[in-house]
């Protein structure tokens, strides 16, 4: 049977699946893994999709192995395993940052690889891992196609208003413009909505992803016309290590006037800041929602305040809202969160039905609530298979 594997590489983990394809040409999802910790402790775990363990293997504290060497590890247990008799005929990868180029996914060769290379400083936390991880596949299976899917895809077409910065013209030229991420997500989504409730999916809708990183997408008729990430995924709201907007006079007097190098302020703001930072506790909801201490309810306070107050500037590009969706860690699991982001747009006539919501059911807002509120589990891994198989079939026509 013929298979298609979505790989998701961070930067201390890889998830990947394996999606069958049935006769009729459908993906069905077969299997899904982790490696993880790598570079402190590597793990790499498989699961089919009824929960069977396909493969557990740990290394001990400070094995040093690298993305590509996990993967080799990876490639040479597949080669021998249950479910071999999958045929793989592609990989799609995520790729966070398709820049001003890429609209849509690529087929990757050489001379993709050298564009995206460029792309990494916009991406520091991730784009390295994403290349890492397909540099190391075409050392490994040099015949196999692999199909970059990009994070900025789905915003590309936003109004160009909504991709300027107040700076000059001529940087905006140069690429220094607000592309907006999470696309494989909000692009899920809106196909989920459509077929959950098509009347919605047709009119204004804020998708909230809420995981480590998060980010809201204002959707009208299922199309990004304003997102809170901008040039990178720094932007926006507040994240599990990252500062989300701040005033750029706060990064240059930590430059100027306390002495700080940019890789330390670097370091701040994607590693150190967030709701790690603001409890100085742990960048976990769970963890932090578990806690007593102040700080940690002043962090989830500060999370939600800002997402609330980042949500009403994209109620000003959609002219009104119809329906907000949670999704992602934090957006499917967290009901305090929900409830108080969802408690910060009440004025708009949301009603939060709380026994659908500590649930975690589908809608979950009330009856004749003026805002419809619904949470749907995002699947990026899948959106990135469907792209991979449509651009294989299409190179095979
Ligand atoms: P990533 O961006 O790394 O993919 P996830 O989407 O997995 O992140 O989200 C991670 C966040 O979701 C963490 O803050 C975690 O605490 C939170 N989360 C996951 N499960 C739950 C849960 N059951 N209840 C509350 N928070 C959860």
């Amino acid at each position: 049977m013929k298979a298609v594997v979505s790989l998701n590489s961070g930067s201390s983990s890889i998830k990947f699946s394996l999606f069958a394809l049935d006769p009729q040409g459908q993906l069905m999802l077969s299997a899904t893994g982790k490696i993880d910790k790598i570079g402190i402790a590597p793990s790499v775990r498989a699961r089919t999709v009824d929960g069977t363990t396909l493969l557990e293997r740990e290394w001990p504290d400070g094995t040093s192995l690298s993305h590509a060497d996990l993967l080799t590890e990876l490639f040479a247990w597949a080669a021998d395993h249950p479910l071999k008799d999958r045929e793989i005929i592609a990989i799609g990868h995520r790729v966070v940052h398709g820049g001003a180029e890429f609209a849509a996914p690529r087929l990757v060769d050489a001379a993709l690889i050298g564009k995206l290379e460029d792309l990494c400083p916009l991406a520091p936390l991730h784009q390295p891992h994403n290349l890492a991880a397909i540099r190391a596949i075409a050392q490994l299976r040099p015949e196999l196609p692999q199909v970059a899917c990009f994070d900025t895809a789905f915003h590309h077409d936003k109004p160009v208003i909504a991709s300027r910065f107040a700076l000059p013209r001529a940087l905006h030229d140069q690429g220094i413009r607000r592309y907006g991420f999470h696309g494989l997500s909000y692009e899920y989504i809106a196909r989920r909505l459509a077929e959950i409730d098509p009347p919605l999916a047709a009119g204004r809708v804020i998708a909230a992803h809420l995981g480590n990183g998060a980010s809201l997408c204002a959707m009208m008729a299922g199309r990004s016309i304003d997102t809170t990430m901008g040039f990178t995924a720094l932007d926006g709201l507040m994240m599990g290590t990252r500062s989300g907007s701040l005033d750029p006079g706060v990064v240059l007097h930590l430059l100027t006037q306390m002495g700080m190098s940019a890789a330390e302020v670097e370091d701040l703001l994607y590693r150190k800041s967030g709701l790690l930072g603001v409890s100085g506790l742990s960048s976990d909801m769970r963890t932090l929602s578990a806690c007593e201490a102040p700080e940690a309810e002043e962090a989830m306070a500060l999370f939600a305040w800002r997402a609330g107050r980042e949500a009403g500037g994209l109620l000003s590009s959609l002219g009104g809202l119809d329906g907000i969706v949670f999704t992602a860690g934090i957006g499917e699991n967290d009901a305090g969160i929900r409830s108080r982001i969802c408690r910060r747009l009440e004025w708009l006539g949301l009603r939060i039905d709380e026994c659908a919501n500590i649930t975690n059911a589908t809608l979950i807002s009330l009856p004749g609530s003026a805002v419809k509120a619904y949470i749907i589990p995002t699947d990026e891994e899948r959106m990135i298979a469907l792209h991979t198989l449509s651009i294989v079939r299409e190179k095979a026509t």
